[in-house]
């Protein structure tokens, strides 16, 4: 079976290291000149890690991610702490808490589809359109090129034209909230922050969070702000220092070192789509962004999308004989548990941007209550325990 892939992130290369374990025949077209990705952190948490595995990469993610020893909230005025998630030596999830660059992870999974199979990832291939010829489809490249495979799979991220071209266009709805992303560098704040464990700042109006990366050279820096007057969902929207810090007037002097030692400050608005009724029409599905796109307060996107690969690999494997069996086993599999985490994530913003916060004693009390470890255990232990290798396909 010959499986064409359209886009080369996170997900598209994680899936065709999938399916190519599975005996497939997998091509990838990525709409870029080269494989690249934005200046910024990826937390690979114990379920990807555990899918990445699967995709016989230990040794790499280890030698390159970063353990975190844990993870601790800070009020946002008085840096006081909490304990949030011990990890490291004491992580319970069964599989390792990475934090990566991004452009190294998946520089990872670049270099494994070159290894497994060179020439399978192609360039300069944006999607333009796709036509179903029975059991083939054909796929046009905006630069009029073609090609034909038995099985398309649409990775082509958050503003998917695969999606676009099975669904029509989507409804996005701006959250009334915007992020700032960027990288410190180690040595302008090592004393000063934590660069061994992943941090959380909890404030009345944002929230900020940071770990280290490259092995604890650089901290990434994702700060989520309640603010309405910036609408662009694009990651690479360039602001300025003296914007950043606006809106954190009134913040520890620990985050203004941080905001001030950010190398670009980068801004996108945080946007949500409706969850898609169905992701599969005919012989072409859906995976990562392109299906089931999540605010970002769990760090799940790029996690979902691997297991997304690793299930959808088992399923194709598990009925290679009739496609459409294939993509209901696909979908059952995984839509439940992705609308679950991208619900989850939503809820996360009055838990971590809450007016209680305001106040220390009131502030203290919510995120001892809300960051009791029992509770925090309930509310992670079901994402990080899922191993999409093994989940029951038939249940
Ligand atoms: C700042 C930031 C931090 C994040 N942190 C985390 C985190 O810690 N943990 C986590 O799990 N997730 C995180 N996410 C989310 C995560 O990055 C995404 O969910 C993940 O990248 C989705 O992977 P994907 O392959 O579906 O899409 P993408 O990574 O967006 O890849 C899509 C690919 O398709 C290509 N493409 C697009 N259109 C076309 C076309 N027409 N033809 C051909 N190719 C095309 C693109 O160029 C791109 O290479 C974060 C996101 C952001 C913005």
């Amino acid at each position: 079976m010959k499986i064409a892939i359209i886009g080369g992130g996170l997900g598209g290369l994680s899936a065709g290291l999938a399916l190519h374990g599975k005996g497939f025949d997998v091509e990838i077209y990525e709409q870029a000149p080269e494989l690249g990705e934005v200046g910024a952190g990826v937390q690979l948490t114990p379920n990807g890690s555990r899918s990445l595995i699967a995709l016989g990469l230990e040794e790499e993610i280890l030698r390159i991610g970063t353990e975190t020893t844990g993870k601790t909230i800070y009020l946002w005025d008085t840096a006081e702490t909490r304990d949030f998630m011990r990890l490291g030596e004491e992580n319970k999830y069964g599989a390792p808490y990475l934090t990566f660059h991004r452009a190294d992870l998946l520089g990872l999974l670049k270099d494994a589809m070159n290894a497994r199979k060179p020439g399978a990832i192609h360039l300069n291939k944006c999607f333009a359109s796709q036509k179903q010829l029975g059991d083939q489809v054909e796929v046009t490249f905006v630069d009029g090129t073609t090609v034909t495979a038995d099985v398309v799979i649409g990775a082509d991220g958050i503003h998917s034209s695969v999606r676009r071209s099975l669904f029509g266009p989507d409804q996005a709805e701006f959250t009334g909230c915007m992020a700032w992303r960027g990288l410190v560098p180690a040595d302008a704040i090592e004393n000063e922050i934590d660069m061994k464990g992943g941090s959380m700042w909890l404030g009345p109006n944002a929230h900020i969070v940071t770990y280290p990366v490259r092995k604890g050279k650089l901290l990434n820096f994702i700060a989520m702000v309640d603010r309405d007057d910036w609408k662009l969902d694009g990651w690479n929207q360039q602001g300025t220092t003296e914007e950043a810090m606006e809106d954190f007037v009134g913040w520890s002097e620990k985050v203004h070192l941080v905001v001030q030692n950010i190398s670009t400050p980068f801004k996108w608005a945080l946007i949500v789509r409706k969850p898609l009724e169905s992701w599969s029409k005919g012989r072409i599905t859906l995976l990562g962004d392109a299906c089931h796109s999540t605010l970002p307060f769990l760090s799940q996107g790029a996690n979902m999308s691997f297991e997304d690969g690793v299930v959808l690999a088992r399923c194709l494997e598990t009925s290679r004989d009739n496609v459409d069996v294939a993509f209901r086993l696909y979908e059952k599999a995984r839509k439940e548990r992705t609308t679950g985490i991208v619900e989850l994530s939503a809820k996360q913003l009055t838990r971590v941007h809450n007016p209680k916060l305001k106040e220390r004693s009131e502030g203290l009390e919510h995120i001892d209550r809300e960051y009791e470890p029992g509770r925090v255990d309930t509310r992670y232990r079901w994402i990080y325990g899922y191993d999409a290798a093994t989940v029951d396909l038939m249940k």
